[in-house]
């Protein structure tokens, strides 16, 4: 576990699982926002981070597990609004609900609760703009503070040559929701597994131009009759780390059949 700074933001860089320590995840704390809240097998780590942090707000880019794992034990002890995605709060907020007899054991109160972001966060210093992308999940959202240039961009990036998708990812919104935020002027990007990129707009615009020929070639192998084997095998012959190291969530197949199937 590493603590770092950028500019006005506190980051906490750890391994997305104590037996993976190759893929790190990055917690961006700043002006009393929390972005994301990590793992739940980090618990014990994550703990120390948070309770030197006075948590005001927390922002959720997305609900996978490395994002909301510690989400619970951050409401069970900040009084916090958690912003997400509409669609994901529901299911959220059955997660913070806190245990009716935890009232009587203790004077704080905690009411924690999770509510659709609003139009901007304001924080005494800053002010993000959550811009909906889909595109890694259907729920995902990248924070934008205009005035330094900042987007928090959750795992929207990771890197902008993918060669491999989980099933819920879709190259058709990555295209749309990099179209979007090319319109937005930002400069560095904050990435949950890759961290600092100081050169963000331009790399998004990389991966842009790479999903778009990728995948129009892909549409011409498929239209030609090609088969799945056979356009993997003629586009990324070589096996990827990130399918070994995900016991197969994120393929190269998952990847290709994003690119003709919608
Ligand atoms: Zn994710």
């Amino acid at each position: 576990m590493k603590k770092i700074n950028y500019e006005e933001i506190n980051i906490q860089k750890i391994a997305v699982h104590p037996f993976y320590r190759m893929m790190k995840v990055y917690l961006y704390f700043v002006d009393g926002v929390l972005v994301d809240t990590g793992p739940s097998v980090q618990r014990r780590n994550l703990i120390r981070a948070f309770r030197s942090w006075d948590i005001r707000q927390v922002a959720i880019t997305h609900c996978h597990e490395d994002h909301i794992g510690m989400l619970q034990w951050v409401a069970n002890n900040f009084s916090v609004n958690i912003y997400s995605h509409t669609k994901a709060v529901p299911t959220l907020n059955k997660q913070v609900k806190i245990p009716w007899y935890r009232g009587l054991l203790s004077s704080h109160r905690y009411d924690s609760k999770v509510i659709p972001y609003p139009d901007t966060i304001q924080t005494s210093k800053f002010e993000f703009l959550p811009i909906e992308t889909p595109g890694h999940s259907s729920d995902h959202v990248c924070l934008l503070e205009p005035n330094k240039g900042w987007l928090f961009s959750g795992d929207f990036y990771v890197t902008p040559y993918p060669k491999v998708f989980s099933k819920g990812e879709s190259i058709a919104s990555y295209i749309d929701s990099l179209q979007k935020l090319g319109q937005y002027n930002f400069k560095t990007v904050l990435c949950a597994h890759e961290g600092v990129v100081p050169n963000g707009k331009e790399m998004m615009e990389r991966k842009l131009d790479y999903l778009q020929s990728t995948r129009y070639k892909v549409i011409q192998l498929h239209q030609k009759g090609y088969t799945d084997k056979e356009i993997i095998k003629f586009m990324f012959p070589e096996k990827v780390k990130l399918e070994l190291m995900s016991f197969g969530s994120f393929t190269r197949l998952n990847f290709i059949r994003s690119c003709y199937q919608e």
